[in-house]
């Protein structure tokens, strides 16, 4: 499966406005998941190369947070241009080390490219606050003001989309940037930083380090790091969420999820079904967002297993450049064991295998990291598949009697990121908005992704930190707030004066 060494291309850093190689003897291979040959190596950067680019950063700090908003909002209109421009080409390498279908890495772009449109209004957004004659001849005025350098730590699944959640908001506000993408799929990474070259960004605004964990606990503890931003699993990200604050900084931090789709008794349920196909089987299950779980209510669930496993049985499984896939390989050798272990699983707990994808070969492909979706019926509350984030293409299915049940069942998961109700009762839909305990919410949508001029995040341990990412919680995520009471010399008092201040 391996190439030798010498012939492969290798991944390397973005600092201070150039390309570097990188002096690192830790390197990792880089798999291509449709053929299962390693394509290319990553180099990851040593402590000393992290700092070389926090330094970059930094040092381009002062005069970025000084360019006037507008300056900066029109490169972020130039960078928007160019990742249209370049859409292709970016597709192409998500498709080639993710594994993703070329359509879908377009659709990760566009989402990622409306977090960029949202930035473009930053000269809007960070308009500050105004009060006349606080006291008599006293002003005051807020206006948020850039954290500093800023890092982002990023996972496999979304290369171009999570990075570009977090690029444009922090630049935008004035932040420099050095960004830890995944080891799995990081050249789209380098990619975005030329794109932002052209744009016009200056040298040291923006960085790139590869690397796993020695490059991510060099940003965790350096001083000069005011905050992080990290999206991937949730050990992890409870991780950066402990260490990151105990060093000092603001930390968001988005972990895993086990989104449930409750189906109503009045649902439509082909509506239902086609629903659920293409949000447990889209991008092989590979999404934070993903339902994986399809809770049935009052005796639908019968009907709904046989309108899903006819449905599962004919996706058409390639590799991401064929464009009649609608489904390509998990991302890495490891990953696909993980997920085919945890389909034996449920298997042993006694959940039943509707439809088993396990041993589905591509022709041409045989060494490809391909598995066919899975349907799984009858699972419980108790069962690993059900308690465990797979992020595979795994749907469980699981049948409850009442409307509660369903709700509590929700409640009662660790995860809380994204849930959806299919009903045609606004009433059940309102009660389910406003009691369940997840960070979004579909009324009939099964992926609530919320758009770029909302934010993003989960609730419980989807999410560690107080803020959703871009948006608006982006704008206050990126910035602090600083307050200023003016009174001009004409105004002031003759006298010293002792008691504490107040507005005559
Ligand atoms: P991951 O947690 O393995 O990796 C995420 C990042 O953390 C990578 O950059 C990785 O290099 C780094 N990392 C890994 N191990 C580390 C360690 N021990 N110390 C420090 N850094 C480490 O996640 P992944 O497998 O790349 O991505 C899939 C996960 O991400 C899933 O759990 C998925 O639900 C989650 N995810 C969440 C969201 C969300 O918005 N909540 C979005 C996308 C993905």
């Amino acid at each position: 499966m391996t190439s030798p060494e010498h012939t492969l291309p290798m991944i390397g850093h973005y600092i201070n406005g150039q390309h570097i190689a990188g002096n690192g003897e830790q390197k990792a291979d880089v798999f291509n998941p449709a053929t299962g040959a390693v394509q290319a190596q990553v180099c990851f950067a040593t402590e000393s190369e992290v700092q070389q680019a926090i330094a970059a950063a930094a040092e381009a700090f002062p005069a970025w947070s000084a360019t006037s908003p507008l300056k900066r909002a029109r490169i972020m209109f130039t960078f928007r241009e160019l990742l249209e421009k370049n859409s292709a080409a970016l597709a192409r390498a998500i498709t080639l080390e993710h594994g993703k279908t070329l359509s879908d890495a377009h659709g990760e772009i566009t989402r990622g490219l409306e977090v960029v449109e949202f930035a473009c209004g930053m000269p809007h957004l960070l308009k500050g606050e105004f009060s006349d004659q606080v006291g008599t001849g006293i002003d005051t005025h807020s206006l948020r003001q850039p954290l500093g350098v800023v890092a982002g730590i990023t996972p496999f699944n979304f290369p171009v989309m999570v990075p570009l959640w977090m690029i444009p908001m922090a630049l935008a506000t004035g932040n420099t940037f050095v960004l830890k993408p995944s080891e799995r799929d990081p050249s789209a990474s380098l990619m975005l930083a030329d794109l932002l070259a052209q744009a016009g960004l200056p040298s040291g605004v923006f960085n790139v380090v590869q690397g796993d964990k020695l490059a991510v606990d060099t940003l965790l503890t350096d001083k000069r790091v005011q905050a992080i931003s990290f999206v991937g699993s949730t050990p992890i990200a409870e991780y950066i969420y402990t260490t990151g604050t105990a060093n000092g900084k603001r930390v968001q931090a988005l972990g895993g999820a086990k989104n449930h789709l409750v189906v109503m008794p009045d649902a439509d349920l082909d509506q239902v079904a086609d629903a659920l196909i293409g949000a447990g089987f889209g991008s092989a299950g590979e999404r934070c967002m993903a339902i994986t779980v399809a809770v049935a209510v009052g005796g639908v669930g019968e009907a709904l297993v046989d309108k899903l496993a006819n449905k599962a049985r004919s996706i058409r499984v390639g590799q991401g450049l064929d464009e009649n896939a609608d489904m390509g390989p998990l991302v890495t050798p490891q990953h696909y064991a993980k997920v085919k272990s945890y389909v034996d699983c449920g298997v042993q707990e006694g959940a039943k295998l509707v439809v088993d994808g396990r041993d589905f070969k591509l022709p041409g492909f045989d060494n490809g990291f391909f598995i066919g979706p899975c349907l799984f019926d009858q699972v419980t509350p108790d069962m690993t598949i059900y308690k465990e984030e797979i992020f595979g293409p795994v749907l469980s299915v699981m049948h409850v009697s009442d409307f509660e049940t369903a709700l509590k069942l929700v409640n009662d998961h660790e995860y809380g990121n994204g849930t959806a109700i299919f009903t045609r009762d606004g009433g059940v839909a309102r009660e389910f908005s406003r009691r369940v305990q997840a960070g979004m919410v579909g009324i009939n949508v099964p992926i609530p992704v919320p758009i770029a001029f909302h934010s993003f995040g989960g609730w419980k341990r989807s999410l560690f930190g107080d803020h959703h990412i871009y948006g608006p919680e982006g704008v206050r995520f990126y910035t602090r707030i600083k307050t200023t009471t003016t009174r001009w010399p004409a105004g002031a008092p003759l006298a010293a004066e002792f008691v504490l201040p107040t507005m005559k």
